[in-house]
């Protein structure tokens, strides 16, 4: 044993077969085993992090450019004008898989891709002035 455990980073080592697009020091990416469409491809840290906020920021900067280069290396390759970036975190948030990664999904004038379902509600202005100082705060503005 190699000392690593779980699913993607056994992938992301080349213990575990995939079908590789890219990778770099931080970063790998890989063919969906379920697709929604043709295409539909994970871009993950190597090293396991289970949701985004504790990606630390070197590694951030690597998933950000990879899922951008791989975006675009995935419209190139499927000629679909259309694409969804769809990253989960937390089970009730539709993450199966306790590892961060980016979903990079075409989606095809056959309707194929990420189904869109788009409940928004609207802004109520008292909450939007306490969460903008909140997250303004937090976030180090
Ligand atoms: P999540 O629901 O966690 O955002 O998405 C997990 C994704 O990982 C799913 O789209 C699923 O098809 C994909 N997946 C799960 N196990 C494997 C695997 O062993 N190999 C590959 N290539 N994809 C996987």
């Amino acid at each position: 044993m190699s000392g690593i455990e779980t699913l993607f980073e056994r992938i992301g080592a080349g213990e575990l077969p995939s079908y590789k697009v890219y990778s770099d020091e931080h970063v790998y990416a890989f063919l969906d085993i379920n697709p929604l469409s043709r295409g539909h491809t994970l871009v993950i840290p190597r090293r396991r992090y289970v949701h985004l906020d504790e990606v630390p920021d070197d590694v951030a900067r690597a998933l950000g450019s990879a899922v951008v280069r791989v975006a675009r290396a995935v419209v190139e390759a499927t000629g679909a004008r259309s694409y969804n970036v769809l990253q989960n975190n937390g089970k009730n948030a539709g993450q199966a898989v306790p590892h961060v990664h980016f979903h990079v999904i075409p989606k095809y004038d056959d309707g194929t891709g990420l189904p869109h379902h788009w409940p928004a509600g609207e802004l109520d202005e008292d909450d939007a002035q306490a969460l903008r100082q909140a997250i303004a705060q937090a976030v180090g503005t």
